[in-house]
């Protein structure tokens, strides 16, 4: 009776594989099973992941490929026969208040956590489209449900995402094609790490977050294979939140 959450023989590509929640991510679907294809700027830290897997026993490899260009990030997908799993992690944050926001940033933010997000997510889908289905998880945030201020650029990406979320899992249903989110809160990652230890930033993250602590990547991780398993067969167009507590508020 138990569904399995096991996903074997399945391929799982996951962008901004080489650190953070996106190698944890990559780790924990090849344990579960999937062919994993780490997709990421640095070569270094995906070969490093890579490598880790098949140590292991597991089945991955490397594509080194920044998913804002375009055309790269479209002929490494067109190398692929088959995406059953699409972890559409890569993102960035670069804090700022309204006043003070750089255009640079600005654009480094709208470029990759929602145009690239996109163009990412298409590419999966008419992969899966010819292919009888599959799911997009994408890396939604708390901030993707409440304002936040002096992150307003990143926390507006992040409701982007939920927005798209529910809309393309709507669209892509009756092709068989599952489309949900994660919504971490503070996580601890090379992307994080100085501002939690920040007292001022990370303590009033902190005291959001009823249960008391900081994400750690394992605490993301089983959600994504969770939601990318047969366990979640039915659950699509939704945001499974990772978050202690923090929206429940
Ligand atoms: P991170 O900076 O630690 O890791 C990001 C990874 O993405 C790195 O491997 C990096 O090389 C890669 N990457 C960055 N730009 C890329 C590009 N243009 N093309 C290809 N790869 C690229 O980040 P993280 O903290 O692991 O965050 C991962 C995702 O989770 C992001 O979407 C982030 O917004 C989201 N998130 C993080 C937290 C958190 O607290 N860490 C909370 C909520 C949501």
């Amino acid at each position: 009776m138990l569904p399995s959450m096991r996903v074997d023989g399945q391929v799982a590509v996951v962008t901004g594989a080489g650190r953070g929640i996106g190698a944890g991510c990559a780790l924990a679907l090849a344990e579960a099973g999937a062919e994993v294809v780490a997709m990421s700027r640095t070569s270094s830290e995906i070969d490093a992941v890579v490598a880790s897997i098949t140590a292991g026993g597991g089945s991955a490899r490397a594509i080194t490929c920044d998913v804002t260009d375009t055309e790269a990030m479209q002929s490494a997908f067109a190398d692929l026969d088959r995406v059953d799993i699409l972890v559409n992690n890569a993102g960035t944050a670069v804090g700022s208040s309204l006043l003070d926001v750089e255009p640079d940033a600005l654009d480094a933010m709208l470029s990759l956590n929602c145009r690239a997000a996109v163009l990412v997510a298409q590419a999966a889908a008419r992969i899966m489209n010819g292919t009888g289905g599959g799911v997009i998880i994408n890396l939604s945030s708390t901030f993707g449900k409440n304002g936040r201020p002096n992150n307003s650029i990143y926390s507006a990406t992040k409701h982007f995402v939920e927005g798209f979320t529910k809309s393309i899992a709507v669209e892509l249903a009756a092709s068989g094609i599952r489309v949900v989110a994660v919504g971490p809160t503070a996580i601890d990652t090379p992307l994080t790490h100085d501002r939690l230890h920040d007292p001022d930033i990370g303590g009033d993250l902190l005291a959001r977050i009823p249960m008391g602590r900081f994400g750690q990547i394992q605490d993301v991780v089983g959600a994504v294979v969770f939601l990318a398993s047969p366990a979640a067969s039915l659950i699509t167009g939704t945001t499974l939140m990772v978050d202690g507590g923090w929206t429940a508020q």
